[in-house]
């Protein structure tokens, strides 16, 4: 099928960060992609920022490794004209205007700042591209997560790079929203007449979120234990998966529409605190396990701190306090060290009034709408159909299966592809709004504070298990289950 692609002006993009994992692993690979594609503009560069002394040669020798898979070596040539190094540290002012110099070469270039830096670093950097006047026209500049531990936070690093971007020039990225399946979602809920009819309380019984990692925290030690489970994926990308599904049909795909029916969502969530967040939450922390077929360490031991009450895993029950959602339970969970690498949402119908079948032809089960983003993604419908053939009527609950690769012979795109293009387009729909994150702090807030106030451990969980049991009561005390894909 051949690639269908949308024009891109020249653009600049700067990487603050470039020699990072994040950069290395995704944000230039996907950039090698859009080129083989043909979007990546002749005048185009992408100039890769951080304190180690290198030379562009020296940088693009470092991408050449993960660049390898992404394409052709010819194509890689020609890529890396276009990527660039300056050696600048974000807190010492040498550089800086040869910097400045440098982007004023193409002053009719979109310019994308992207943070890809810890968090500490993103008002020295606004600053000073602030006091290069770098800020000004079509400049734009992006911010990775994690926007603050907790509201205070989130505020003072907002309202800092707010003093030199304008909102309507910060993107605030949260790349599970750069999925096909998430645009799917909308595609499948707006775009039928099928579903949009059922699409409430009335019709669905109850919706689960699912993020799992196999993998523990490994070199990320140090951040992940300030963060945890809520703080780390919990509070930004299941909320956001979360408010796609919820949301009332906005009036057009503008990004303002779109986020307004999203900011609705996370501000009618019941608040979760120390009165009720013991029934409602389950923390964990893995173990030593087997993970993937090989023995792992717990968490304490590869952290090398005992003593640390970080949680690993998190359960949740969530609601909505509105009219299409009251009732209906939102379950989330997502943890590390878990037995499969899986993200989905599970939209659960509710069971057919009455029976006319006799119980000698089987069970009969909820519909099921899954929407899986990772592995394979793709959308699953369950439909309970007869078995084919002879052999009396027996009841089958089978899957309309539309894995997309399979489905539509495309190759699977990072979704930093299209956001990295989105943002040099000026497409802020899929990016998070200031008010959004602050409404989902505000909501994580308590929770944290509820754990903090009870003083207890997160409960232990075996590494390559579904968590602590108590996860699976969560569930089970309101007669449901987590959704196992047992085709
Ligand atoms: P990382 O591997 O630690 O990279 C940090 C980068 O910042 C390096 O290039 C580092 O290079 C540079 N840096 C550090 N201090 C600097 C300074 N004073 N001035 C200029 N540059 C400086 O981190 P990462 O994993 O790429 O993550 C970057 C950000 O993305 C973090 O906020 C992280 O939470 C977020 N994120 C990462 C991932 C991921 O998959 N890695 C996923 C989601 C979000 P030098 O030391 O040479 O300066």
């Amino acid at each position: 099928m051949s690639v269908i692609s949308q024009t891109v002006e020249p653009f600049d993009l700067v990487i603050f960060g470039g020699t990072g994992d994040l950069a290395v692993r995704k944000l230039l690979p996907a950039m090698f992609h859009r080129f083989v594609d043909g979007q990546i503009p002749a005048s185009s560069r992408i100039l890769g920022i951080a304190r180690e002394a290198l030379d562009d040669d020296g940088y693009r020798a470092l991408l050449r490794e993960s660049l390898r898979d992404a394409g052709e070596a010819s194509q890689l040539d020609v890529f890396l004209q276009h990527v660039g190094y300056r050696p600048l540290d974000a807190r010492k002012s040498d550089g800086w205007a040869d910097f400045a110099d440098l982007m004023a070469r193409h002053p009719d270039h979109v310019r994308v700042f992207y943070l890809s830096t810890s968090p500490e670093l993103f008002v020295d950097i606004c600053a000073r591209l602030g006091d290069l006047g770098l800020n000004k026209g079509a400049s734009r500049v992006v911010l990775e997560k994690p926007i603050g531990r907790d509201l205070a936070s989130a505020n003072e690093i907002n309202d800092a790079v707010g003093r030199v971007f304008d909102e309507s020039q910060t993107y605030r990225i949260d790349h599970y929203l750069g999925k096909e399946t998430v645009q799917n979602l909308l595609a499948l809920r707006f775009g039928n007449a099928l579903f949009e009819p059922l699409w409430n309380a009335g019709h669905i019984d109850h919706v689960q979120i699912t993020v799992a990692e196999t993998l523990g925290v490994g070199h990320r030690g140090a951040y992940y234990d300030r963060a945890g489970a809520l703080r780390d994926m919990l509070q930004n990308h299941m909320l956001q998966l979360l408010c796609m599904v919820a949301m009332e049909p906005p009036a057009s795909l503008a990004p303002d529409a779109v986020r307004d029916e999203k900011l609705k969502v996370l501000r009618s969530l019941t608040p979760i605190d120390d009165s009720n967040a013991a029934q409602l939450t389950v923390r964990g922390q893995y173990r030593a396990g087997v993970a993937e077929g090989a023995s792992v360490p717990g968490y304490p031991d590869e952290l090398g701190d005992t003593r640390s009450g970080t949680e690993t895993f998190v359960a949740l029950k969530a609601e909505i306090a509105n009219w299409r959602w009251s009732g209906v339970p939102f379950y989330l969970r997502t943890g590390k060290r878990l037995p499969e690498r899986v993200s989905e949402i599970v939209v659960v119908f509710k069971a057919v009034p009455h029976s006319i079948f006799d119980p000698s032809n089987g069970p009969l089960e909820q519909n099921r709408l899954v929407l899986r983003l990772q592995p394979d993604e793709g959308v699953k419908l369950w439909l309970t159909i007869k078995h084919p053939g002879p052999g009396g009527l027996r009841l089958r609950h089978v899957p309309l299966d539309m894995t997309f690769a399979e489905a539509f012979g495309v190759q699977q795109r990072d979704a930093y592809e299209r956001l990295l293009l989105d943002v040099v387009r000026g497409n802020p729909t899929l990016f998070m709004r200031r008010d959004e994150v602050e409404a989902a702090w505000r909501w994580a807030d308590p929770i944290l504070a509820a754990w903090a106030a009870a003083g207890d451990s997160p409960r232990p969980y075996a590494a390559g298990s579904w968590g602590p049991s108590a996860a699976v009561a969560l569930i089970e005390r309101d007669g449901r289950t987590w959704h196992e894909d047992n085709e």
